[in-house]
């Protein structure tokens, strides 16, 4: 029976209720509730989940805990960094088996709209997708260049697509180890599709370029020499280029730059994998030449796993990744000592006023840091 809500019905004698309105009740109202919810005071706190709980929900490819982990290798403080290596030590079994493509292209060449695009069309074929950034600079953006997950309209609502925005804090270095660690954590939840965005701008691209198989460089065709104002190292390292915006009145320019960038690709050495990187031309906004770019990483795969380049490749930057992990924490080992930063300041300080040399000077530093972090052997008495 329903219950009239009614305060001022509450407890009340109602004159309805009388025997002379026979077949009809009111019922007693509740009161008013307080307008603070007292419930809310009293939740729990949210528990952080132990390393199994994470590693088996990742397994299951629950996208709550493969955040909740990412979240860890982000993290800056040392217990979490520890909790996010037992993770990733557990998901790399499970990990490895996705293709890992890299997207470049400078601010305004397409990159979000073409992601959305490229993603949809991956996804189509199932499996799932998982959308990484590198954005070094993303730190003083507020993570706005690749942070911003409206920028893939459809993929940030898709049910198999996870996207996580850059890395903010730190180096270079930092921020590309961390999005190569949740590479694996992102393959071991089912992602077989990985997507590793940068922006075309720095030195940015050789870091993705060493945790893909396949690097795409979006142009767009512009006026005049095509060829300018792009770093001939990272058209050197472009398994494909593709030129955005072929569509409208840009079509002959696009199609004239492709002439122009398979010119200039001739003039490369050729490439370790024997790949020939081909150009194409397509329009990520009205979706034309999208299936065919497609092809052509089809057409990479097929080639590189044919031929081993796709094993060996994966097994170099397996050990670049662990030289670079040891590079990036020797570095911040050294500079977070609070001693070495306090005597860095005074060395830098002699050093300016030319009442010291830089090489004494680092000698010194570095001299004070090992003789700390690595006692001489045999000197302890008794
Ligand atoms: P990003 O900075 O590289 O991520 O570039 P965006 O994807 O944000 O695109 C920059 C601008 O170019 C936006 O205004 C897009 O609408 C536009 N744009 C992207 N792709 C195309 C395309 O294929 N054709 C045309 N005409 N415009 C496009």
């Amino acid at each position: 029976m329903e219950q009239c809500s009614h305060p001022e019905h509450h407890d009340l004698h109602h004159i309805e209720n009388d025997e002379q309105f026979a077949g009809l009740t009111v019922n007693a109202g509740v009161k008013q509730p307080p307008s603070v919810n007292p419930y809310l005071t009293r939740r729990p706190k949210r528990r952080q989940p132990t390393v199994n709980e994470l590693v088996e929900g990742i397994l299951k490819g629950d996208t709550m805990m493969l955040s909740r982990a990412v979240t860890l290798v982000e993290s800056l403080v040392p217990e979490h960094q520890a909790k996010a290596q037992e993770v990733i030590a557990h998901c790399l079994p499970h990990s490895g088996r996705s293709r890992r493509i890299g997207i470049t292209g400078v601010p305004g060449a397409g990159k979000s709209t073409s992601i959305d695009v490229f993603g949809l069309h991956v996804l189509k074929e199932g499996g799932k997708l998982a959308v990484l950034a590198i954005d070094p600079s993303s730190e003083r953006t507020k993570g706005s260049i690749l942070g911003d997950k409206t920028r893939m309209e459809r993929l940030a609502v898709h049910p198999k697509a996870f996207i996580r925005p850059s890395p903010s804090a730190g180096s270079l270095g930092g921020v590309a180890r961390k999005t190569r660690e949740t590479i694996v954590l992102c393959e071991a939840a089912g992602y077989d599709n990985i997507f590793v965005e940068t922006v075309g701008v720095g030195q940015s691209e050789t870091a993705v370029h060493s945790m893909v198989d396949f690097f795409l460089l979006i142009q767009l065709a512009g006026t005049g020499d095509e060829l300018q104002g792009i770093k001939r190292g990272i058209m050197e390292m472009a398994d494909g280029i593709v030129i955005n915006k072929a569509d409208g009145d840009n079509i002959d320019r696009a199609r004239l730059a492709q002439a122009q960038f398979r010119s200039a690709l001739h003039l490369f050495p050729a490439t370790a994998s024997g790949w020939k990187p081909e150009v194409l031309t397509y329009s990520g906004y009205y979706e034309l030449g999208i299936a065919e770019v497609w092809e052509m990483i089809d057409r990479y795969f097929a080639h590189v796993k044919e031929n081993g380049y796709f094993d060996q490749k994966r097994s170099e930057q397996a050990r670049y990744w662990m030289y670079e992990t040891i590079n990036e924490q020797l570095r911040s080992h050294f500079y977070r000592n609070p001693e070495i930063e306090r005597l860095l300041q005074i060395k830098e300080g002699a050093v300016l006023g030319n009442r010291e040399s830089s090489f004494t000077a680092a000698r010194d530093v570095l001299d004070i840091y090992f003789a700390n972090t690595f006692p001489p052997q045999g000197t302890a008495k008794g």
